[in-house]
């Protein structure tokens, strides 16, 4: 049962791309760390994604003046944004993700089967398997952490404070105020992103400098049902030519087969 809406706001205005919310979360949750280490060749980042052993990533972001004689960064430490309408949850057939007390979204390891639905399900392509458990990975918003009254890792961690934790509907306060006073300073396209309009809301929400689309957020992410009838068609065709192709191939086998030679078989055994 529910207890209390927890959720983080993300003002990437503050954000100055440290990754330090990165680090903290790896080292939190011991997550391993990549095979090899470079440079994605995107900016300054090493990561590129969220993934398996990556729970939080963030991206880096370079806008051009048209004759390039001018640039600028925007940063985003992007997550699970732990959705009021979770398609990840909807379409799990063991019931792993859950909804814990505090309204996040938690995947219980014990329960996955890593049947891979919950990826087709996230409209924002948050999860993946690890190569280790064979399980569905991402964010769990710390509820380690949550259960023993302290703040997620990440939000520790941020120096500039640019993740906030807290009740979701206060947060929602904070950042709408923010919003203002940005705009007020002359960023006119300061804008909240994970409102009621998306998904019923996102418990981790944005405060943006740009629109969505500027950080690779989707405008109007969807419910999976789309996805899932794409996904089941393909599943439901594959079975379909996989069970032709063993029929053809039983009858030709018949065709081919000759009845036994009892006496040339009985000669070889001698
Ligand atoms: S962002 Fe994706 S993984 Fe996270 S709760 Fe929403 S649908 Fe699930
Ligand atoms: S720790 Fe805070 S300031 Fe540093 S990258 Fe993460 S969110 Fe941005």
């Amino acid at each position: 049962m529910v207890e209390k809406s927890m959720g983080m706001l993300i003002d990437t205005s503050t954000c100055h791309g440290c990754k330090a919310c990165q680090v903290a979360c790896k080292e939190w949750n011991g997550l391993p760390m990549e095979q090899e280490i470079g440079l994605t060749g995107i900016s300054y980042d090493n990561t590129g994604h969220l993934s398996d052993t990556n729970w939080r990533h963030v991206k880096f972001v370079e806008l051009f003046s048209e004759d390039r004689s001018d640039s600028r960064w925007l940063f985003l430490s992007d997550s699970c944004k732990h959705c009021q309408l979770a398609g990840c949850m909807e379409v799990c057939p063991t019931n792993a993700i859950i909804r814990t007390e505090f309204d996040t979204v938690y995947i219980d390891q014990d329960t996955c089967i890593g049947c891979r639905y919950c990826i087709t399900g996230c409209p924002f392509g948050v999860i993946e398997i690890s190569h280790i458990s064979g399980t569905a990975q991402k964010c769990t918003l710390c509820y380690d952490r949550l259960q023993v009254g302290q703040q997620p890792a990440c939000a520790q961690a941020c120096p500039t404070d640019c993740i906030q934790f807290g009740e979701v509907p206060q947060l929602m306060q904070l950042a709408e105020d923010r919003e203002k006073l940005l705009k007020n300073m002359g960023y006119n396209k300061a804008q909240i992103y994970g409102k009621s309009d998306i998904l019923n809301g996102l418990n981790v929400f944005y405060l943006l400098l740009e629109k969505p689309e500027v950080y690779g957020l989707p405008t109007n992410p969807q419910l999976p049902q789309k996805n899932m009838m794409k996904s089941y068609m393909f599943s439901i065709a594959g079975m379909v030519a996989a069970g032709v192709l063993a029929l053809l191939a039983f009858r030709s086998k018949r065709m081919v087969s000759k009845p036994v030679d009892s006496d040339k078989d009985q000669s070889q055994v001698m």
